[in-house]
This record gives structure tokens, sequence and C-alpha cells, in this order.
């Protein structure tokens, strides 16, 4: 048997980082097994459901490489198969019509609940069929009104569940469009389902499905119900935790890579291995080794595995993006150094990129002001000696490279008898305008002569004029 999964999202909001771990599972799962990943919209709900959304989680899963081999396939263009179903469920006595008006409804409601009893529609309209059938109704499922549904869930192990529990769920609205748990059954049978995997917010619904599946004689999938996500605070990992959609940790600097492996850590363990690559994780992957209760997310572990990416991957896969980044933070690529050079020379000084760009906005663009605690410190009288004598030698310098230009920096502070870092520091806030940069040879090397001398004399202005207005 080929295995075939599906991450079926309602297209209600972005792709959250919830649903892309369920995805992963699933599409992890799926090629462990050569089988098929399928994408479903689950788009019934049109007034919840929006075009953006569809795209976001799109381009949520397109970002983290979760690509699908069939799909996307729409459920609002299945109405007509799941009128079909519905049709020969009621013809096998599997479904009924219900003419219930809203207020016996509540009726019932109020006195199952005041008799301390489980509220659940009390199959009035199956004892009694009523005449008319021209009225507004809805249609039920006929749950069996005995005996137990059994879910061997690979992750939770078995479930049972008295079928006197289970209510005749509403399978079809009154204005005739199908509710979830019928359009989830339909849709799982007629793609061939094997394994479902999905959040555990679902396994409620779960023997409702399997009771369905059996009316309609069709095969019962696997279930593996995921464990939710907390937040650090033990509730469920909400907005206010930060960052919940997948395009929002892109925009903090996150690499996909970094954020799967995360995520495939999130719920699931291998030994003690936290690294892996994503041929790993295929190879590995397996539901028996999924936790069964609920994980924390821990975002400096987040930025550990995306410092670890930024250093370790190939920089073909880093480079797209650094250039998104790089663009989105207004930066224009050719002003400044290649980017190459630019990942060798920062990747090992930042957990995102989002810092990393920051930190390289100098080599792109003039900065407005100096961070004013770096100028206070550093761009002092005492430094306009070591600054103008290090102008000299490098206005002088005829080979910018790295060696001649520590060279030039080491040799000042040799000639002025004072430490290095009398010289590298005013020199880094000069340059970069703050207090924190790659070394200062690299920093020098990647400005280029006609920026770097420019920037000292900006600094050696900046401290005259300071100088000046101090004595004023
Ligand atoms: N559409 C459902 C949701 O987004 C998932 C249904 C399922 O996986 O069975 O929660």
């Amino acid at each position: 048997m080929s295995v075939r999964t599906r991450f079926a999202p309602s297209p209600t909001g972005y792709l959250h980082v919830g649903g892309a771990r369920t995805a992963l599972f699933s599409w992890l799962f799926a090629k462990r097994s050569q089988g098929t990943f399928i994408l479903r919209i689950e788009d019934t709900d049109r007034e919840r459901s929006t075009q953006e959304s569809i795209d976001a989680i799109l381009q949520g899963m397109a970002w983290l490489g979760l690509e699908y081999d069939e799909g996307p396939i729409y459920q609002t263009e299945r109405f007509d198969r799941y009128q079909e179903v519905i049709e020969q469920l009621l013809h096998d006595g599997h479904a009924y019509r219900c003419f219930c008006s809203k207020e016996r409804l509540a009726a019932l409601r109020e006195q199952q609940l005041s008799a301390k009893q489980k509220p659940k529609y009390d199959g009035h309209c199956l004892k009694y069929p009523p005449e008319d059938r021209d009225v507004p109704h809805v249609i039920r499922f006929n749950n069996p009104k005995s005996g137990s549904v059994r879910i061997n869930d690979r992750i939770r192990g078995t479930i049972e569940v008295a079928n006197d529990q289970l209510d005749d769920l509403i399978i079809a609205r009154s204005d005739g469009t199908p509710t979830y748990n019928l359009t989830v059954v339909v849709d799982d049978w007629d793609m061939g389902i094997t394994h479902v995997i999905r959040g555990d917010d679902h396994i409620n619904n779960t023997p409702r499905q399997i009771n369905i599946l059996q009316a309609l004689n069709a095969p019962v999938p696997e279930y593996a119900h995921v464990p939710m996500i907390l937040g650090g605070d033990g509730a469920r990992l909400s907005k206010r935790h930060g960052a919940v959609s997948v395009m929002q940790y892109r925009e903090q600097g996150i690499l996909p890579k970094a954020l799967l492996n995360y995520l495939v850590r999130l719920g699931w363990s291998h030994g003690d291995q936290e690294i892996f690559s994503l041929d790993e994780m295929c190879a590995l992957f397996s539901l028996e080794e999924c936790n069964k209760s609920p994980s924390s997310f821990n975002h400096e572990k987040l930025l550990w595995l995306n410092q670890h990416y930024l250093s370790h991957s190939p920089l073909t896969e880093v480079l797209p993006e650094l250039e998104w980044h790089l663009s989105r933070a207004g930066l224009n690529i050719s002003d400044g150094p290649d980017l190459d050079t630019l990942l060798q020379v920062q990747k090992e000084r930042h957990n995102t990129l989002v810092s990393l760009v920051e930190e390289s906005r100098p080599f792109y663009q003039e900065f407005d002001e100096y961070d004013s605690k770096a100028a206070k410190k550093h761009l002092r009288s005492v430094a306009l000696e070591p600054l103008t004598h290090l102008k000299t030698k490098l206005e002088d310098l005829t080979d910018w490279s790295r060696e001649s230009l520590h060279h030039c920096v080491q040799l000042t502070a040799e000639e002025l008898n004072i430490g290095m870092g009398k010289v590298g520091q005013p020199l880094r806030v000069a340059l970069t305008g703050m207090s924190a940069s790659p070394s200062i040879d690299l920093t020098l090397e990647l400005l280029g002569q006609e920026t770097t001398l420019s920037r000292i004399q900006r600094a050696l202005d900046y401290i005259q004029a300071r100088q000046q207005s101090n004595s004023n």
C-alpha cells in the first residue's frame, strides 16, 4: 500500500507555526515512505476563507520547501461530490432530514443541561419523520446508537469512544452546504488518504469521521494526532507570545531550514540529536517517536539553530534570503561588498539575517548619525591624534588588503605608543557609526579607501565640532 498523506488547512489566516509543523510531519511521513503528500484547501466556510489567506498558506509552504505532489485541491470545487455522498447516506438510512426549529433545539439543550446531561440531539426527526419536506431543514448523520468506535492513534495509542456519547451531527446546513466532518471524510476517502496526521484539536472529530466512513463502506485511514504547541507560559501558542506566522519568522531573519529543523524537534525526537538535515529528517522521522504531550516553543533554541544554519549552510542557500533582507532594508546590493564576501565575514557574528543586515548597513549606505553611546565613549579629543595619524597612512596606501590595513593600524598604535584599542575603537565608530562591526581590518577592506577616508574625516570634524561647542 502506498502512503498518501495530506495537509488540510482552512484558509482563515496566515500559515501558523502549528500548521506548518503538522504539514511538515505529514510531508516527512510521506517522504519517508516514498508516498504522496497532498495539499487540500478547506475553504467551505466562505465567510471566513479569503484568497489572501490561501496565498499566505501557499507562500509559507513554498518558502519552507514543503512541496506537495498533488493539489492544491479546493473543497469549494467539490460541492457536487459532497451532495452525491449526502444523497447516498440519506438513501441508505445513514442520514436523515431534521426539521427541528431553533427554539425546540434550544429548549432541549436547556432541559438536558439542567438534568446534568450532555447536550445532544434527541433523534426526534429520526423517530417521527416529518411529512413536509419543503421547509428549510438540516441533514443529520444517523450515528450508530450502540457499540463503540476505536481509534488506534499512532501517537496517542488506543482511544475508545462509546457511540451513545456521540451526537447525530449535522452534515448539511439548511442552505444545503456540507459541514466540516462530512467534507473531510469524503475527501480523505476520494483522495485515498492512508494516514491522517493533524493537530489534536481534531481528536473529538475522529470517532465521528470513522463512523461516517464506515457508513459509506469506505476504508478507515490511520490517524496520528499531534499535540499542540505551547508558549513559554504554558498557554496555547498564540499571537501574544510573539510571531506565530511562518512568514513573520522570515521577516525576523530566520532561515527556512532552521525553522524546519526547529519545528521537527517540536514534538519529535530521535535520541538527543538536535541538528537534522532534510535528508536525515526524511530518513528518520517516525510517528512513534512523536511526543504525546504538548511541546513548548523556545525562541532561544530557534535562534541557536538559526545561527547554526547561517554559519553552516552552503552560500547558495543563504544568498536568496540575504538578498531579500537587504532589499527589504532598502539597501542596494551594488552599493557595497559582494554578498559572498559579506556573508563570509558576518555569518558567525549573527543569529538572524536581520541583525546581520543591520550591522552591514554601513557597508552599503552612509549612516545618518553616530550611535550616541558609542560616539560619547570613543569620539573624543584623545581620538584626534590616532585618527589623523592613521588617515595619513591610509591616504598613501596602495595595497588595500587586509594584511596591509592591519599593519597600518598596528603601526599607528606603536608609533603613538598607545594600545591597539585606542586606535581601533574610535576607528570603528568613525567607520560604521556603531561600536560593533566585523574585525577592523575586514571593515576597512570592505569599505574601500574612498569611503574609509571620508568617514575618518567626518569623525575628525565631528570631534572638533564637539570640542568647540564644549569650550563655548
Ligand atoms: N481544516 C482543518 C483545520 O484547518 C483540518 C482538518 C483536518 O486535518 O482534518 O483545522
